[in-house]
């Protein structure tokens, strides 16, 4: 357990439907694909990976969400909003970020663009090692049934 981790009986903003504040994107494509979101009721830090994506544009996306501790949030805010030239810096801040993180505990289905809830669940079934989409390109076939949602365009 990461101590830095308030204990707190918040269920969290990205466990209700409606739009998430995001404050980092990580990376992206067409939409967000990683990125450090936090809870608009009690400020928790949570990082959120791609895990799968279907439908028009690919604008849903089914992402877990792994709590991250208020310092290493931002320790990482604070040397990713300051200036810098080194580009292999981006990367190595977030890999420190992921490497710093819980192990994923929900799942949401969220629209983008912006990072809008559709629904979330908690995750039991078998849970990803945190990982960026770029690592880990998602096949489109493990993870929407868990929602039992349907990407067709109606
Ligand atoms: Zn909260």
């Amino acid at each position: 357990m990461n101590s830095l981790i308030a204990t707190t009986d918040c269920t969290h903003s990205w466990s209700e439907p409606g739009p998430q504040r995001v404050a980092f994107t990580i990376d992206a494509w067409q939409g967000l694909t990683d990125g450090l979101i936090q809870c608009a009721t009690c400020g928790q830090y949570a990082v959120v990976n791609l895990l799968d994506w279907g439908g028009r544009n690919l604008c849903f996306r089914i992402f877990s969400v792994a709590l991250a501790g208020s310092s290493t949030a931002s320790v990482f805010l604070r040397n990713m909003n300051s200036d810098y030239c080194d580009l292999s810096r981006h990367q190595a801040e977030a890999n420190a970020l992921l490497a710093a993180t819980e192990r994923p505990c929900r799942l949401i289905l969220a629209g983008v663009p912006g990072l809008n809830v559709i629904t979330s669940r908690p995750l039991v079934e078998r849970k990803p090692e945190p990982t960026f989409w770029r690592e880990s390109i998602p096949n489109g076939e493990t993870w929407f049934p868990l929602f039992d949602f349907d990407c067709a365009p109606s």
